[in-house]
């Protein structure tokens, strides 16, 4: 029996508390963090992650290792609504971090003081054996369409993420700044976000519900046979992802101006095949149409947030095998012997002179995990997530 079920009950029961449900078999394994509302409109999360605790205490045992998930944006939630003054999904850059250390809290705003809890929470949880820590940050989507994962690109997200057998989404660390996934992957700490399908559709509780399970079985947490009705789980997601596995690469992001009038044409899907030239939306200025060709993701049906739309396309597999191999030889090391580039000993960061290095294309970078690229005059500076914890 799970040692600490009635504690587990009473704290599943309320609603509007921080915490949905936890358990700690106190032997090694994995410590599996679960976050959902971060986005107060989408409930899905949270009540997935319900179904989950209510399953784990008719358990008799067989967990090894932490579990514990946790509401993301109270206030937001209980009035269904994606964010209060500000989206809580955007706040985490190092800058804004350092100032809200500096900030009164007397000072907070709905989404900052929210901010100062969460972060009190995932630092407790992050004490104490960083490598063994995996976050599960469960979302929803405005427009329809399959399930899908969003990750930064290190093997060991991959290790997650890939056995889902869902499209995961990588870059999305170029294209958007201040998210959560930004925060932990700095931090060399494994975070997967996943989509589950539409805000109110029933059927994404169904999908993240699985997903939950599926992940707790790759991480360790339990093993499948453990799982009530895992095959179950299984052939859901199989079927709701379309058998659509492939791995997406950002070509193309339309960021929107608070006031621009941005609307989305009718009746787009996630994952659609979009063609160059072709008219998806519009905003005061006309027609807005999508500069690439590839993959239409996240069309923002809700006119709230700053982005538009993504564009995605197909990452062959070669490339995935070839980029998890050099980096499994550290072959980034050599990266300094090309004409141009330059890397302090021992960093995330590599420089890259436009002038010397024109031959390289940002495709180069990607295969060894430098994603995030800013120009410094004529010097292109490319980041990458830490492998480990730092
Ligand atoms: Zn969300």
């Amino acid at each position: 029996m799970i040692p600490n079920d009635s504690n587990l009950q009473d704290r599943t029961a309320h609603a509007t508390t921080r915490i949905i449900g936890e358990y700690d078999s106190n032997t090694p394994g994995p410590r599996i963090v679960i976050l959902a509302g971060v986005h107060g409109n989408e409930h899905a999360g949270v009540e997935a992650a319900k179904r989950i605790f209510t399953a784990l205490g008719t358990m008799e045992s067989g967990v090894q290792g932490r579990i514990i998930a946790i509401r993301g944006n109270l206030p937001a939630l209980g009035r269904e609504a994606r964010f209060i003054d500000c989206d809580l999904n955007r706040m985490w850059s190092g800058a804004t971090l350092d100032a809200l250390a500096l900030q009164d809290p007397a000072d907070d705003n709905t989404e900052q003081s929210e901010q100062r809890e969460l972060l009190c929470r995932i630092e407790k949880e992050i004490q104490t054996d960083r490598k063994s820590v995996v976050f599960l940050d469960l979302h929803s989507t405005s427009a329809p369409g399959i399930p899908f994962v969003i990750i930064g690109d290190t093997l060991r997200n991959r290790r997650i993420a890939f056995p889902l057998r869902l499209p995961v989404i990588l870059g999305f660390e170029e294209a958007i700044e201040g998210t959560l996934d930004e925060y932990f992957g700095a931090r060399g700490l494994v975070h997967i976000v996943v989509e589950g399908g539409q805000h109110g559709d029933p059927t994404t509780v169904d999908n993240l519900e699985a997903i939950i399970w599926l992940t707790l079985t790759t991480s360790g947490l339990i093993s499948h046979e453990q799982v009530p009705g895992i095959d179950g789980h299984r052939s859901r997601i199989r079927d709701a992802g379309g058998g659509v596995s492939a791995v997406v690469e950002l070509v193309h992001r339309h960021g929107t101006e608070d006031g621009d009038g941005f609307h989305m044409d009718d009746d787009h899907i996630n994952f659609e095949t979009v063609r160059s030239g072709q008219r998806l939306a519009s905003d005061r200025s006309g027609a807005i149409v999508t500069p690439k060709d590839g993959m239409l993701l996240l069309p923002n049906y809700q006119n709230i947030g700053n982005d538009g739309f993504f564009v995605g396309r197909r990452v062959r597999k070669f490339w995935l095998r070839f980029s998890a191999m050099v980096r499994h030889l550290g072959a980034d090391r050599y990266l300094p012997l090309l004409p141009g580039v330059r890397r302090e000993p021992g960093s995330d960061v590599v420089y890259a002179n436009r002038k010397v290095a024109r031959w390289l294309t940002v495709k180069i970078f990607h295969l060894f995990g430098f994603r995030k690229c800013r120009r410094d005059g004529d010097i292109l500076v490319f980041t990458r997530r830490p492998e480990r914890p730092v």
